[in-house]
């Protein structure tokens, strides 16, 4: 065995010279040849084994520990002869400079006779770099140190596994860009320099305006070549300092670091939009499609992440409301209690996991009490807070732009519900609340289109109900809109009557159907004269000029009787059903042969 550490000197030299008897000899002699025979396939175990084994004397005084052997894996691993090491430092670990607090950290463990172990760069003597787990034991005999033994790790491969792991979980598979979860950790490092350096960051969200289209209309393949093409162009935005990552969907979030002020975030917004702007030309296709863009800035919006998220997102909403291109989290809209802005984001998440859900309420024919429509009434199934009233978050979807959305997915699920009604023998109308909001969209006669025809549903099955109030916010727009979609034979209705300033004869000309008499009258008509005659003079109102009429809020029979004597058209109310789910109302129609015991009473 050339060269080994593990040397045969054990003591031979005492068993010759001491005088003990035969028998006893040859025991340990044999036990020796045993010993040796251990020791010599150790030897050649250390040798041929695939990690590197180096020994190494134990410092002493000043004098570092020297190589006393090598084995093969370790000459292997770095490319070192045999010859060239014995001898040498620690330096022949070949820990790279830039780690010399690793390589210091060994030396001083060594001095101090205690265990070390790390993970390090290692250099090979080719210049090519290994990453390697290297550990150094000390081997003791009788208390006193003899040697260092030392075992090196070749595990580049399981690091680069390692490695090429961690870009999966924080990248985004499509684009390549940092993905959430990167981006949380980085805004919260470029929030952590700032505090320190007393310096502004902004966070920029990004939505881009036209992608559902994009994608409905070429297909995923299409939407997916176009956002590896937004990542692109956004990137070239960015210096090397900021990031930009994508948060799902047709999302993207950028980060300014050390922006000197909102105007230097604005500017950087400004550059997102430019470069967006050329069109993207897909498979031949020649695509425009805008982006709005919501800023928050640390420390004025914000100090920590989450908050910095909520200001972002909500600002987006309002340029995308506002078509402004981008906006800056304002006190007006974002800075809300901390309540409204958290429920601003879940009520985004809300929309997209589908965690609203549709009731309906019937809309009885006085006369002949059979159901007319079902009323469909939002509901929102919060996880923590329960069942949340319209009332509850429609005023903020209002605010913040959500609304847009809202109202797709509304008129989208309560025209799938219509159809799978009438598939099912049960041909009911319903009846749409249309906030002010929506009413101004120039694009909702064109969705209602699209959406009667997604669902394949005779324009007649919807009813759309719009406030007085949202009718005279911009009455000549509202005009136009009503009258696009009664052109296309859609019903309409003016929710809540009464409650508004609407002057009557603004009534005669909007193109409507219908007048909801607000339930504040209908409550109390059984019991307030003023009630009762109002109720009474919009009923004469409404017929004189040829809509119907509908009571909401019957909560009672007497009401109902009232109504009836009134010759009012329709009721509405908790007496006759309560809001309730597609199936409940199947139910109901069924129990009630349609709503028709109600005439009897
Ligand atoms: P609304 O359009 O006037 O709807 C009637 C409201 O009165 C509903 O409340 C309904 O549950 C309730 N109601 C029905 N019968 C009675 C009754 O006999 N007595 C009393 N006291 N109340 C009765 P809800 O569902 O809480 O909705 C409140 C408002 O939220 C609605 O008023 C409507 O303006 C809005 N809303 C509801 N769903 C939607 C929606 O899908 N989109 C939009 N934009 N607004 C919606
Ligand atoms: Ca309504
Ligand atoms: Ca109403």
């Amino acid at each position: 065995m050339p060269d080994g550490p593990v040397e045969t000197t054990t003591s031979l030299h005492t068993a010759w010279t001491t005088d003990i008897g035969v028998p006893e000899l040859e025991r340990r002699l044999a036990e020796q040849r045993l010993q040796s025979e251990q020791l010599r396939l150790l030897g050649t175990a250390v040798h041929v084994a695939e990690e590197g084994i180096a020994i190494l004397t134990p410092a002493v005084e000043a004098v570092g520990p020297r190589v006393a052997f090598v084995n093969d894996g370790f000459c292997g691993m770095y490319g070192y002869k045999r010859e060239d090491v014995i001898g040498q430092t620690p330096e022949i670990f070949g820990i790279v400079e830039r780690q010399q607090s690793i390589a210091d950290a060994l030396l001083h463990h060594v001095f101090e006779t205690r265990p070390f172990a790390a993970e390090v760069t290692a250099q090979r003597t080719d210049g090519s770099e290994m990453e390697i787990d290297l550990q150094l034991v000390p081997v003791e005999d009788a208390g006193q140190l003899t040697h260092w033994v030392a075992f090196v790790h070749d595990v580049t491969m399981a690091k680069t596994q390692v490695v090429s792991l961690r870009h999966q979980a924080t990248h985004d598979g499509l684009t390549g860009l940092p993905n959430r979860t990167l981006l949380f950790d980085a805004l919260e490092a470029a929030i952590t320099d700032a505090r320190e350096k007393n310096a502004m960051v902004a966070l920029l969200l990004m939505d881009l305006d036209r992608f559902k289209e994009v994608n409905d209309t070429f297909g995923h393949h299409f939407g997916d070549v176009l956002l590896r093409q937004v990542a692109f162009r956004l990137q070239n935005q960015m210096r090397g300092s900021d990031m930009v990552a994508r948060l799902g969907g047709d999302e993207f979030a950028m980060i300014v670091s050390d922006a000197a002020d909102a105007q230097a975030a604005a500017l950087a917004a400004r550059r997102v939009l430019n470069a967006l702007e050329l069109p993207f030309v897909v498979e031949g296709q020649v695509l425009d499609v805008g982006a709005s863009i919501g800023i928050a800035l640390y420390p004025t919006h914000g100090a920590d992440v989450r908050s910095l998220l909520r200001g972002a997102d909500v600002a987006m909403y309002t340029a995308k409301e506002n078509q402004s291109g981008y906006s800056f989290h304002s006190r007006e809209t974002g800075t809300r209690s901390p309540d409204q802005l958290a429920l601003v984001a879940e009520l985004r998440v809300a929309i997209e996991r589908g965690q609203l859900e549709l009731h309906y309420q019937p809309k009885l024919h006085l006369r002949s009490g059979l159901m007319t429509r079902a009323e469909v009434l939002i509901r929102w199934n919060h996880p923590s807070r329960g069942f949340l009233a319209p009332t509850e978050f429609i005023p903020l979807a209002e605010r913040t732009g959500l609304i847009r959305p809202l109202t797709d997915w509304l008129l989208d699920r309560a025209l799938e519900q219509c159809r799978a009604w009438q598939d099912a023998g049960a041909p009911v109308h319903v009846a749409v609340n249309i906030s002010a909001k929506s009413l101004l969209d120039q694009d909702l006669p064109q969705k209602v289109h699209a959406a009667l025809a997604r669902w394949n549903v005779d324009p007649r099955f919807l009813k759309i109900e719009i406030t007085e109030s949202s009718i005279m916010a911009d009455p000549a727009h509202a005009l136009a809109i009503l009258a696009m979609l009664q052109s296309m034979g859609v019903r309409l209705s003016v929710d809540d009557f009464g409650t508004g300033y609407s002057s009557l004869t603004h009534l005669r000309e909007l193109p409507i159907d219908e007048i909801k008499i607000d339930k504040s009258f209908v409550g109390q008509m059984t019991v307030s004269d003023a009630d009762a005659a109002i109720v009474r003079t919009v009923i004469h109102l409404a017929h004189d000029l040829g809509k119907q009429v509908c009571a909401e809020g019957v909560e009672d029979e007497a009401t109902w009787k009232m109504l009836c004597d009134l010759g009012c058209d329709l009721a509405q109310g908790y007496w006759i059903a309560k809001p309730m789910p597609a199936g409940e109302l199947m139910q109901w129609l069924d129990q009630n042969s349609w709503g028709l015991h109600r005439k009897s009473s």
